[in-house]
């Protein structure tokens, strides 16, 4: 593919689309922050703008999944919950989203009615308004199905935001529940694998269990594992805060039909979409109790303690047979359109 051409790499949440984030739209934009709030350069899960005793922090995601619906969600559980989730790891309240809509000439009234209904569900669970919106409709021949971009406005107490950057040496890492579902149930499902597992995407909105953790204390970071999956998530936490990160393959929760369709197809788990889960630098002190609270909530049932942030410069996996291996960062998600 000719290298002044957009290809799918560029839209996959790796190496490639940073790289193209980077030359083409960082280097063009002058200001890129309001208040001393985080920037756009700082490329986190969200801005922020300080006002008075708060922040607000701003989000936005465009949505265009294959397919629409899905086992476990569709196009508009996945926009609320992206879009919630990216507020919440920062730290802050979610209080509203606002909803583009871009559809294809001939789209279903009945399945638009289905994916609003759909997202509508997914605030209700964490208290987020719909505040404002926008509808537009493309010839057949130029979209493809239904195109939705969200966007998100969250709050925050001054000094309480949390960075995807916030990792210090002695900090436990938490996930909030199984690694890989969204991705590899989507490949299995597009794959025709449906039949043989009941693997479904895990998209949710993430701000209570969040919530419980900032409650007890001690959040030094957080990210929401989407595209480019745990693999890129960990490391970019790993390289912002110029740390290590030793964890425990035993310790990750990996469904067995996960391992299954990831067998099947070649695809590294650990590599591909969450969509309701969190990654989470606690301090050591705090991990059991964080632990606990989040057990405790739904969506929480399979979090563990993974790992632990060392001096160091790589994110290395102990093996259960006593090896170790680096886990990198992907180079773009293994699969294409997975939110
Ligand atoms: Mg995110």
């Amino acid at each position: 593919m000719s290298e002044d051409k957009i290809s799918m790499n560029h839209g996959a949440g790796g190496e490639v689309m940073a790289n193209l984030i980077s030359s083409t739209i960082l280097d063009n934009i002058t200001k890129k922050s309001v208040n001393g709030g985080i920037s756009l350069d700082d490329l986190d899960d969200g801005a922020s703008i300080p006002l008075g005793d708060y922040e607000i922090i701003l989000t936005t995601d465009g949505h265009t999944i294959d397919p629409l619906f899905f086992p476990g969600g569709d196009i508009g559980r996945i926009s609320a919950a992206g879009t919630i989730n990216d507020v919440s790891v920062m730290g802050a309240k979610p209080l509203a989203i606002s909803n583009a809509i871009i559809m294809q000439e001939g789209f279903p009234i009945e399945d638009l009615d289905k994916i609003i209904k759909s997202l509508n569900e997914t605030c209700e669970e964490v208290d987020v308004a719909v505040i404002t919106g926008d509808t537009k409709v493309m010839p057949q021949d130029k979209i493809d199905g239904i195109v939705m971009v969200t966007t998100g406005i969250g709050i925050a107490k001054k000094g309480s935001v949390v960075r995807d950057s916030g990792l210090e040496v002695g900090d436990k890492i938490i996930v909030t529940g199984s690694l890989g579902d969204h991705g590899m149930s989507l490949m299995s499902f597009r794959e025709g694998f449906g039949f043989e597992t009941d693997l479904k995407s895990d998209v949710a909105p993430m701000w209570n269990i969040i919530s419980k953790a900032l409650d007890i204390g001690g959040v030094t970071a957080m990210k929401d594992p989407t595209r480019g999956g745990f693999a890129n998530a960990i490391n970019e936490m790993a390289s912002k805060a110029g740390v290590g990160i030793v964890l425990e393959q035993e310790s990750i929760p990996i469904k067995e039909e996960v391992h299954a369709v990831s067998e099947m197809l070649g695809i590294d788990p650990f590599e591909v979409a969450n969509e309701g889960k969190v990654v989470m630098g606690v301090k050591a002190d705090k991990a059991d109790e964080i632990l606990e609270a989040i057990k405790n909530e739904k969506y929480g049932e399979n979090a563990a303690i993974i790992g632990e942030v060392v001096e160091g410069d790589y994110v290395v996996v102990n093996t259960p047979i006593g090896g170790e291996r680096i886990l990198e960062a992907p180079i773009a998600d293994p699969v294409p359109r997975v939110c």
